[in-house]
Formats: structure tokens, sequence, C-alpha cells
């Protein structure tokens, strides 16, 4: 496995529970990529991928056989200022949803975004990329997804989801791709109660995981792969495995795998800033617990937990939240500005931070691409000449940790029908 975020930590698993000895090399010193975890004085918190859908079937499977023991709800809720008005929507708040949403879009969209709820809702794989109804949306993607609905649609419904879920303007998404942020916009969020960090550190009982240990290129040969690799120390080496998954974003898997690498190279990756700052009061109340910016670096303020409002998560991302390489200074003082519009709509009263966290992503989102089912099929039938080298990840059914996670299983299953030769072999 290269990689230990959720897509190879998938794959280790599942090829272990197949009888497979397992090695994850892994570029970081800790497990889980872009979970991004994080210390908040003494206590973790994730600067990344952190809510669990009650339909991310397969994760969940997965993190209770890692010894999960349940989940709190933290249920999306979101506002945003609507002709002067705080409109939230609560995915545990259906009646109060139903009138956000018909404050938010125009008429003649409401159709639309009903008719693609149920499609969506109709089949366990239309949620994710590649599916039947992605290739039937992807006809429409000459045009970007914002010309299809009307001005307030995009601006109030459609740019609160691509920006948090893909870093995306409405008008650089795309109609095939949507599906995938309309099956989390229909799911209820929840948070497991034993931290993801403990139940993913785990699988170190049963695979060995190689930190600080980057992958430089993969080539496959007759009946085994070679790596090359920096290991701990910075020493070049090389590794003979059977089979290799690579469990990393496609602009990562570019580099390594030199005959895919234009294809992987092509797909569309957008910055994203998060920072999580910690007050002595309560920030957010019950009922709004998330505000959705327009027209400044910060996107989107929510509470960490839906009991946790004292705990801001701060996220920069989208066309005028894409940072370059900003200092935490830099950071710290757009959250400044975070909190002044906070105060301004929350009607609360300034309070001294007592702890913050920051991180950045040059690439955190997953954009995709127009046709992208299309794109799909290209990989696809350029990756068959490698059948000892699966990908998982992201950019393959979506960026959702669930998606990510089915990602890993199928490139297991794929693995799982090479032949099995001899065990590694290192040079
Ligand atoms: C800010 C943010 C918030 C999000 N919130 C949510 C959410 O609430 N719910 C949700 O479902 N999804 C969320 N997501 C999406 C989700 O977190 C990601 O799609 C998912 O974590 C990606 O997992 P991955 O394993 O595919 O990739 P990664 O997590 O990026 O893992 C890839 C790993 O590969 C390693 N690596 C890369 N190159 C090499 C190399 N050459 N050699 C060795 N190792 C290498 C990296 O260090 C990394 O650890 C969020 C994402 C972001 C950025």
């Amino acid at each position: 496995m290269v990689g230990a975020g959720v897509s190879g930590i998938a794959a280790a698993l599942a090829l272990h529970r197949a009888g497979r000895t397992v090695e994850i090399l892994e570029r970081a010193d800790r497990i889980g990529g872009r979970l991004g975890f994080a210390d908040l004085n003494g206590g973790e918190v994730l600067l990344g991928g952190k809510n669990i859908g009650r339909n991310y079937s397969r994760l969940r499977a997965m993190l209770d056989s890692l010894g999960g023991t349940g989940y709190e709800p933290f249920g999306i809720n979101t506002s945003r200022l609507v002709a002067g008005r705080l409109v939230s929507l609560d995915s545990d708040n259906r009646a109060e949803t139903l009138h956000g949403i018909l404050r938010m879009c125009d008429w003649r969209d409401l159709g639309t975004l009903d008719g693609l709820a149920r499609k969506v809702r109709s089949a366990d794989s239309a949620r994710f990329l590649g599916s039947d109804l992605a290739r039937k949306l992807g006809r429409h993607d000459d045009r970007p997804l914002s010309e299809h609905f009307g001005k307030r649609t995009t601006a109030n419904f459609l740019r609160p989801i691509t920006v948090r879920m893909n870093g995306t303007e409405p008008d650089e998404a795309y109609y095939g791709n949507f599906p995938t942020n309309m099956g989390m916009l229909l799911d209820k969020f929840e948070q497991p109660t034993v931290g993801l960090s403990t139940l993913l550190t785990r699988i170190t009982a049963f695979v060995e995981i190689h930190f600080r240990t980057t992958v430089t290129r993969i080539t496959q040969g007759d009946d085994s792969v070679v790596l090359d690799l920096a290991d701990a120390a910075g020493r070049p080496r090389q590794a003979r495995y059977d089979a290799v998954v690579v469990g990393t974003p496609a602009y990562a898997a570019a580099p390594l795998l030199a005959p895919l690498s234009d294809l992987l190279h092509s797909v569309r990756y957008f910055p994203a800033t998060v920072a999580v700052v910690r007050y002595v009061h309560d920030v957010f109340a019950a009922d709004v617990r998330a505000i959705a910016l327009d027209g400044q670096p910060c996107s989107n303020a929510g509470s960490y937990g839906s009991e946790t409002r004292n705990i801001v998560r701060y996220t920069f991302s989208g066309r005028y939240g894409r940072l370059t390489d900003p200092t935490e200074t830099e950071v710290l003082d757009l959250v400044s500005d975070a909190e002044q519009q906070l105060r301004t709509h929350l009607g609360t009263a300034r309070q001294p931070r007592t702890a913050a966290a920051v991180r950045h992503w040059p690439q955190a989102y997953c954009g995709y691409l127009p046709h992208y089912s299309d794109f799909l099929d290209t990989l696809t039938a350029a990756a068959a000449a490698f059948p000892r080298i699966a990908l998982a990840g992201d950019y393959l059914l979506g960026t959702s940790l669930e998606a990510c996670c089915r990602s890993g299983e199928r490139a297991a299953a794929a693995l799982l029908s090479v032949p099995q030769g001899a065990l590694r072999c290192e040079s």
C-alpha cells in the first residue's frame, strides 16, 4: 500500500483479511492523510474529513471491525444570509430544511433538485462517480453546473455545497459529478464516540506501517512490482512486492506511475486552509451551528461538534479562499475577520481564543473534471495494462470518506484476483 489515508487503510485491511501480508508505506509521520489529525492543547482535533454519514456503510463496517463503539449526532446544520435573514438548513430538521430551500432557490429549479434527489436515493451506486446516473447527467457537462440553475439557486444552495465538498465554485463544477454532492446532502452526519485516530491506529496490530517513507516510482515487472522509495532516513532504496495499491490523490499518484501520469495529472484539485479555534464560551447556539459566508476568504465557520460549540472550525476554500502557503499568523488574522462576521450575524460578544490549530492543503479537495465518466473509462482502460497495480483514492468514486473507503476495498478486490507469487523480497 502507498498511503495511510482512509483509502489505503481500507485496502490494507481488506487484503489482510484475505490472508495477504500487507505493508503500508506512508510519507507522513502519522496515519490519516487528509483526516488531518492535530493537537489542540492536548486534545485531538481533525482539521480535514471528520463527519460520517449514516449511509457510510462500508466505512462504518471498517470502523466497527476496528472496535468502534458508536456514534454521536453531528447533523449538517448550516445557515446563510438570504435577503438579510439567517436561513438554516438542518439535516435533522426536514421541515426547516424544506422551508430554507424554498427561500434559497429559484422556483423553477425546485423540481429539478427534487428529481435529482429522488434518483440519488433510488440506488446505492447513484451517489458515487461513474454510476449510470453520473454518466447520464455528464452529457450536460459542456456547460458548468451554474449554467443549469438560476442565480439564486446557484449562489444560495449550490455554492455552499460545491465549495465545501470540492473546493470549487458552481461555475467550476459539473452536473455529472453533482450526484456525489447530493448523496452527502441527503445523508445525516455523526461522529464516532471513539476518536478516529484511535480506531485507525489499531490497524498497526495487523499491518506494518513504514512512516516517513516516500515512494518515488512504481514499475510493474512480469511477476512483481518494484517501488523506488526514500526511507525514513532519506536513503533511496528499492522494494519488490507481489502487487501494490496506490492510495493517494491523483496528483500524488501521477509522478509514481509514468504511463498513467498525464491522465492522473489532469484531475483537478483545489486548496483549502482550516483553522480550529477554542474559546471559553460557546460561539454558536444549538439551532445555528454553522454559517456559509460569501465573497471572502472564510467560506464556512461551524461549531466543532453539535455539543462542542466553544470550538469553531473555520474553512478557507472556494475562489476567495485559495491561499498560497499562508503562515499561521496570516491564517489567524483571517480568522479575526471571520470572527467579526460571526459577531455581526449571531449577535455575540468578542471572546478570547484559548487554543488554535491550523492546516493548509495546497490540493485539499478533488474537483474532478467535466465528462468524468469518460475520463474514468479511459483511466480504467489504461490501468488494465498493469494488473498488479490498483488505484484507490478520492478521484475514483468521490471525495467522501465512504467513497474513499469503497475505492480502497475495490482496489483490494482487484488485486486479490492476481495470482499469488512469492512474498515480499527486498533488495
Ligand atoms: C478540509 C476537509 C474537510 C473534509 N470533510 C469531510 C467530511 O466531513 N466528511 C467526508 O466524508 N469527507 C470529508 N473530506 C474528504 C475526505 O477527508 C478525503 O477525501 C479523504 O480523507 C481522502 O482520503 P485518501 O486516503 O483518499 O487520501 P489522503 O487522506 O490524502 O491519503 C493519502 C496518503 O498518501 C500519502 N502519500 C501521498 N504520496 C505519497 C508517496 N509518494 N509515498 C508515500 N505516501 C504518500 C499521504 O501522506 C497521505 O497520508 C474533507 C476533506 C477536507 C480536505
